[in-house]
């Protein structure tokens, strides 16, 4: 049977072309011309700095025994390092679906490359007079995507700022509502002795004369940040030595001066917090714990359904079973396209469980990793910041948006902290990912100097000007403003909405519906030789797919099938990437991921007998997880039908014939 010549996205083909350079470096002419005039534009700018000045390299050093040699050893690496990138894997190429990464937008890559020619360091503005305001803007521009009020007159503004990535990001997410959760503890210490009535400020059932911890602990952020500015106000009024004396206990009684084993020796009636993230979530932040001081052991798995996603009714029995034992949260963790699967946690009812056990007295702060699938909320925005209704954004695909991934967008602006990757669904190089906070206020309690100098400084400067000393809210120092730089300059040219930056996005979700339907298709021809089987339906742009010989029953045969077929689609360390067809890349879904039922399912569709799938690990004969092929969905042309047959159907076409070829 032949495959339909389908271009299901070929009418954003043309929208698209002039912003890669492209598999065959189609849009080489653009790139040069633009490299080659800022690169001069660049010169100029040295030169008229005091143009006045003689040129401090002579010109006969050109001629120099010395200058020729190094030329010579310049070059000599130059070459043996590009001969080596040469066995870099092409993410560039439609060929390639394999991880998160695909050829680069041209406003980014460009702007990064000739920033890069100033070297600003966005530690602090004055290292980076121009890009430190840039990050910022594009903070806001990321904040603006997400769905949250970024207007500094309006109460909460959200702030966003640059990392190296996405788990730096996820690294501040602990760390600041760490900081929020364990403020009120430490201002306890004080408040006696100020005139600030926390239950006023916070409105909640807070005491001075109730010695429990725990409605201290479970207080939410912004009721914290009230609480905060109350005690800065309070402060700012005493003479200056006694405020002086009383901002140094306070800072002193934080879990940033004592660490987290002091903290709770000094709060013996506080147990040490979970985190609670889903069974799929990203493995920094197992890092981020051991890194916290908490250790993983306190970091709490959150079973999820059989589509892959964070179970909330698990998640509501868990938050029953912590509270029965006294053991608060700090935060809980929703992830937005997990690395593995490409799905969508329930945001939405994480939301509503936190409303409904915040009554009970357990609050916890809420962090969305939206690493993969933060640019996703392009498709979900209007150019003015509103949200589009599901039914006005299905009509672009065949099946997205379920209403349930609809519900997780629109409940992202209720999130504390969320984690975005500009180098992944942005289309930008690596380095850069981003921390985003719905309230900046928070960011007064992380800031390296006492709180009162803050405040003095904060009469007089505004939010905006103190943030610009980045360094003092970030955990990173120094970095790269050509980062900075490339994200502004690209949400520019294509701004976080469904009519712009939306229509790349949507070019993927397409894609990734029609390597759907294809595969299904592929299933069917291979029927009574081999099973292939898409376990879990795709929320947004990556697909998962297994396969097992027809008639074989073992959990272990079948993995080591799979890995037969992956051996081909993976990308081998000094070996040139010409040798490969295709590039995909791999995961497992384990046994302890599933329930019964999922696991029963998943077994028979792919005709194993489920006695096979055993939880423990067995060394070589591992038993304990399904081998799965991954294909993610970036590159924008997969449907482009160079070869008289798009990228997909070809790819499909070779699957079949490599899962054949290896029976
Ligand atoms: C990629 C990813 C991360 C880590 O981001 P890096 O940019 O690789 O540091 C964290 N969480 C999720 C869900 C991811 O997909």
């Amino acid at each position: 049977m032949e495959y339909p010549a389908q271009k299901p996205a070929s009418d954003l083909e043309a929208f698209l072309s002039p912003f890669f350079l492209g598999a065959y470096g189609e849009n080489d002419e653009l790139f040069e011309k633009l490299i080659l005039e800022f690169f001069r534009d660049h010169v100029y700018w040295r030169r008229n700095l005091h143009p006045e000045d003689a040129p401090p390299i002579p010109t006969r050093v050109l001629h120099s025994e010395e200058y020729l040699d190094f030329v010579d050893r310049t070059k000599t690496e130059l070459h043996r390092l590009t001969a080596r990138l040469k066995t870099s894997a092409p993410f560039f190429n439609p060929r390639y679906i394999g991880h998160m990464a695909s050829d680069l937008l041209l406003p980014g890559l460009i702007a990064h490359l000739v920033t890069t020619l100033y070297n600003p360091n966005n530690v602090t503005e004055e290292a980076a007079p121009a890009t430190v305001r840039l990050e910022l803007a594009a903070g806001r521009q990321l904040a603006q995507m997400m769905g949250f009020n970024t207007q500094p007159g309006s109460h909460p503004c959200a702030w966003g700022h640059l990392t190296s990535g996405g788990t730096v990001a996820n690294y501040e997410g602990l760390w600041n509502l760490r900081a929020a959760k364990y403020y009120p503890l430490a201002a306890r210490e004080i408040l006696p002795e100020l005139d600030v009535d926390p239950a006023a400020v916070t409105r909640r059932p807070l005491s001075l004369d109730d010695p429990d911890p725990w409605p201290w602990f479970n207080l939410d952020v912004d009721a914290v940040i009230r609480l905060r500015q109350a005690v800065a106000e309070a402060l700012s009024g005493q003479p200056a030595e006694r405020r002086q004396a009383l901002s140094d206990r306070l800072e002193q009684a934080r879990i940033e001066h004592l660490g987290p084993m002091d903290f709770h020796s000094r709060h013996a009636g506080l147990k040490p917090p979970v985190v609670m993230v889903p069974l799929t979530a990203h493995y920094s932040w197992k890092k981020a714990m051991k890194l916290m001081g908490f250790g993983s052991a306190q970091l709490v798995s959150v079973p999820v359904t059989d589509r892959m996603r964070l179970d909330p009714q698990a998640l509501d029995r868990q938050l029953a079973e912590l509270k029965a034992e006294g053991r608060a949260v700090l935060a809980v963790v929703g992830v937005l396209g997990t690395t593995e699967y490409g799905t969508i946690d329930p945001i939405d009812d994480i939301v509503a469980l936190r409303q409904k056990w915040r009554k009970q007295g357990l609050d916890f702060g809420i962090h969305l990793d939206a690493a993969w699938g933060g640019y996703m909320a392009t498709l979900f925005r209007q150019p003015g910041g509103g949200l589009r209704q599901r039914e006005e954004v299905a009509a672009q695909f065949r099946y997205f948006p379920s209403s349930d991934v609809h519900q997780a967008f629109a409940a992202i602006r209720h999130v504390d902290t969320v984690t975005v990757d500009p180098h992944k669904l942005g289309y930008l190089p690596f380095g850069v990912g981003a921390f985003i906070a719905r309230n900046r206020e928070i960011t007064a309690l992380l800031g390296e100097s006492a709180a009162y100098v803050f405040d003095e400084a904060d009469e007089k400067a505004d939010t905006d000007t103190l943030l610009r000393n980045l360094g003092r809210y970030i955990m990173e120092g120094s970095k790269p403003g050509s980062m900075a730089a490339a994200t502004y300059v690209t949400h520019q040219v294509f701004p976080l909405d469904y009519k712009h930056f939306g229509r790349l996005t949507e070019v993927t979700v397409r894609n990734t519906e029609y390597l759907y339907d294809r595969l299904h298709e592929t299933a069917e021809r291979l029927k009574g030789k081999v099973r292939l089987v898409l376990p879990f339906e795709p929320d947004s742009n990556l697909i998962c797919i297994a396969v097992n010989p027809e008639g074989n029953h073992s959990v272990p045969a079948m993995n080591r099938y799979a890995r037969r077929i992956y051996e081909e689609l993976r990308v081998v360390p000094d070996q040139p990437p010409q040798m490969r067809e295709y590039f995909g890349s791999r995961t497992n879904v384990f046994h302890h991921a599933l329930s019964e039922e999922a696991r029963a399912t998943l077994t028979d569709r792919l005709g194993l007998d489920a006695a096979t799938f055993t939880a423990e690990a067995d060394g070589e004969r591992s038993s304990n997880y399904i081998f799965l092929l991954r294909h993610t969905l970036m590159n924008p042309w997969l449907c482009s039908t160079s070869e008289g047959m798009n990228y997909l159907d070809r790819y499909c076409r070779y699957l079949e014939r490599l899962l054949l070829s290896r029976l």
